[in-house]
């Protein structure tokens, strides 16, 4: 048997990045994937700028920015009554952070470009799916289908059903929420056609839309538009054509124009695992913690633990600090604030819906608060 310094599990953008990150700092990596190739149907895209400091760090910012499209402010709107409530700007971080600026990019051309720099530094294995983990004081042992392989640390960046979380025993506490979330992609422009921006929040009291524009891998540009389901809405009626084609009408898609390329529809989870290390095994990203993607923060914090890892990994010392820092911050900072984010949409007291929207103009129109609440919702408080 051969002896690594570290084995990741799970080439996601996490895995990735964490990989890539330990290979650069002269650590030996093995990284194992389960699957031949990363999947690319739509999920995460939205990266915020202390993500982008640490890809600018590992070499990968000039080809993401090629790939992805620059996003400087987000919107919210009131949907059904087509009526833009207040937009933020990220340009009011200038001074905070050397990228004031959203990226969308999709996260399985992060995976992809942060495994074609590990050839070469690092040892990259697809289709070797992780069966089980034993560890004693002095290594770790990852059993695969098809070989056994030791090493000083495991990271366990193998998605929200992670095989490492469950063969250390750690509980996922939290919830899952009763309704799903479904992506409709059309190459349908909402920006031309509402004159909305790049990422914009519609709340709506029965059913929100948020509407994204990413790059597409023939960088001719795609949306992507997320809506709740109902809660007893069944899979077959979520994905039916008639359905699909009412909902791109209430987000205001003439009925001509209601073509769409890809559905993905899926359950959400406010979960968090009860510990982030057991003895040289850690967890990074989904495998630690899921939540709603309403803000955009589940994927980002996953590299921001992803880069402090390998950085604690480097210098050797307290190895504890990452479960000490990072478990308090996803719960402040990601659990609380998807939650609030989720709310803020979906609100159905006309009286509070009201009284949200104005609490959202006021804080857009205060230079002071418009920018607090950007250091937040960015996650440059809590990288
Ligand atoms: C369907 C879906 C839609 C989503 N949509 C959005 C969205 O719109 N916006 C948003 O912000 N976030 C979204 N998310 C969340 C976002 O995609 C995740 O936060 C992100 O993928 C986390 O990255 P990760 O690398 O931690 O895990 P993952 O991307 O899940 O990667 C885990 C990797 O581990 C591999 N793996 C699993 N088990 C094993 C094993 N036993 N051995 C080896 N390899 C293994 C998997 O094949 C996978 O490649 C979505 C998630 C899902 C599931």
């Amino acid at each position: 048997m051969h002896r690594r310094n570290v084995i990741v599990v799970g080439a996601g953008p996490v895995g990735t990045v964490a990989a890539l990150a330990c290979a650069r700092f002269g650590m030996e990596v093995t990284l194992l994937e389960a699957q031949e190739r990363i999947d690319d149907s739509p999920r995460a895209s939205t990266t915020q700028p202390p993500t982008l400091e640490i890809l600018a760090e590992l070499g990968l910012i000039d080809e993401y920015l090629r790939v992805g499209l620059v996003a400087r402010t987000f919107q919210f709107w009131d949907r059904d009554a087509r009526r833009l409530l207040a937009e933020f700007d990220f340009d009011r971080l200038k001074g905070e952070t050397a990228y004031p600026l959203v990226v969308q990019t999709e996260q399985h051309k992060l995976a992809n470009m942060a495994i074609a720099r590990l050839r070469g530094i690092g040892e990259v294995r697809l289709g070797e799916r992780v069966a089980g983990i034993d560890q004693d004081e002095g290594k770790v042992t990852v059993r695969t289908e098809t070989s056994e392989i030791e090493a000083d640390y495991v990271i366990g960046a193998d998605g929200g059903r992670s095989t490492v979380r469950k063969s250390l025993g750690i509980e996922f506490e939290g919830y899952t929420w009763p309704e799903r979330f479904l992506v409709i992609t059309t190459k349908f422009d909402f920006q031309a056609a509402l004159g909305c921006c790049l990422r914009n929040y519609m709340a709506g009291a029965e059913e929100w839309t948020n509407l994204f524009k990413v790059a597409g891998d023939d960088l001719k540009g795609r949306w992507r538009a997320v809506y709740n389901t109902r809660e007893d809405e069944k899979e077959e009626e979520a994905l039916s054509d008639a359905s699909v084609r009412a909902r791109l009408g209430r987000a205001h898609v003439p009925e001509s124009q209601r073509d769409y390329v890809h559905l993905n529809l899926y359950s959400v989870h406010q979960r968090v695992a009860k510990q982030f290390r057991k003895g040289r095994v850690f967890l990074c990203g989904d495998a630690a913690h899921v939540n709603n993607p309403i803000g955009g923060l589940g994927l980002n914090s996953g590299i921001h633990e992803a880069w402090h890892l390998a950085n604690l990994l480097k210098g050797g010392a307290d190895l504890d600090a990452y479960e000490r820092i990072r478990r308090p911050l996803n719960i402040k900072y990601v659990q609380e604030q998807t939650v609030a984010n989720k709310k803020r949409l979906e609100e159905r007291d006309p009286e509070a819906r009201e009284r949200r929207f104005r609490e959202l103009r006021e804080m857009a129109d205060d230079p002071q608060r418009h920018k607090a609440f950007l250091m937040r919702a960015s996650l440059l408080l809590s990288q």
